[in-house]
């Protein structure tokens, strides 16, 4: 079969790898649908990733065959290749290990295959793709779960005003599911293809931060409050200052993107404001099934996320991890297997 192997210093390459059989207890997948993940491209620009891996966990595709003891999946069935419920003992490091830090201990799960014709899960790991939810829809289930869970950990009730700092891929679902609780969103975004995207998807307003001061627009825009819940789903330099000077008094910072540089932070600025801060990291079984239920019901559509350009094969994808190295414009790029 063809994959895409990681072979160090920001090198894949696309060659032939015998089929993995699945064994006792796993399920052969055949993968038709690979997303690209920021989190794979920080791996790949900081070379984190280990040398042979095959990256890639965020796809759809159906079970081509399955191991010995395996009852709940036949061959056909349609897949996303995550969001099962961990067993006891198969939580993810970021749950399990008490002190996980994702910059020193980076990737652990060597086995996920995305960027590949085949891969092997655990029986438990994969989940059904509900109809009417399409391959390239579900195969951004895992990145609208990081949205769910975010929006889950965050204080939002409905009527709230929400701001969201960065119209990537992660921005613009953010917002639709901050919409689909219940909230009035504005946006800051810079680049004209996203911001298009996050009026298509509901967004209220997007603010260009280029051109005006996004703090001084979103306090206009809120009668002189501030949002109620500021979702930082961009992470520069500037974004999580601008995040805290924003959001009202006693009000809540939700940082979604991952910062890999220091951040300066003037907290005198905004601390007599008594602002709450929660991080929130990945997403847990529950909000990958909510993702799933929010694209059949219509409340996030993936297609504002994706245009022509985005849909690629496994060939270009050297070219394509090269160009998403750069702070980009682009939304979300699919492999197509
Ligand atoms: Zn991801």
């Amino acid at each position: 079969m063809k994959a895409a192997i990681y072979r160090s210093k920001q090198l894949f390459e696309v060659t032939d790898i015998p089929t993995p059989k699945p064994e006792q207890g796993e399920v052969l997948i055949k993968v038709n649908r690979s997303a690209i993940c920021g989190t794979d491209v920080h791996a790949f620009m900081y070379d984190l990733a280990p040398t042979g891996a095959v990256l890639g966990h965020e796809f759809s595709g159906v079970i081509s065959s399955v191991g010995a003891g395996v009852t709940q999946w036949k061959e056909g069935d349609r897949v996303v290749g995550g969001g099962g419920e961990w067993p006891v003992g198969k939580e993810p490091p970021a749950r399990s290990h008490p002190r996980y830090n994702y910059r020193t201990m980076g990737f652990v799960n060597t086995r996920t295959r995305g960027y590949a014709e085949y891969t092997l899960l655990d029986d438990w790991a994969p989940i059904p793709i509900p109809k009417g939810v399409t391959d390239e829809a579900a195969a951004l289930t895992e990145p609208c779960s990081v949205a769910v869970h975010a929006v889950r950990r965050s204080s939002l009730s409905i009527g709230d005003t929400v701001a969201v700092f960065g119209a990537g891929p992660i921005g613009l679902l953010v917002t639709q599911v901050a919409i689909a609780a219940g909230a009035d969103v504005i946006v800051s975004e810079p680049a004209p293809g996203r911001s298009s995207a996050a009026l298509s998807v509901g967004a209220r307003t997007v603010i260009d931060p280029f051109e005006h001061d996004p703090v001084q627009q979103m306090v206009e825009l809120t009668g002189g409050k501030g949002p109620d819940v500021v979702f930082d789903c961009a992470g520069l330099k500037n974004t999580l200052q601008q995040a805290f000077d924003v959001v009202r008094r006693d009000g809540q910072v939700v940082l979604v993107a991952v910062p890999w540089e220091s951040l300066p932070l003037l907290p005198a600025e905004w601390m007599a404001r008594e602002i709450d801060f929660r991080s929130s990291w990945g997403g847990s079984p529950a909000d990958w099934k909510i993702s799933l239920d929010l694209m059949a019901s219509g409340k996030i559509s993936t297609s504002s996320l994706l245009s022509d350009a985005s849909i690629i094969t496994l060939d270009e994808i050297q070219e394509h991890f090269e160009a998403l190295m750069n702070p980009s414009t682009q939304l979300q790029t699919i492999i197509r297997m």
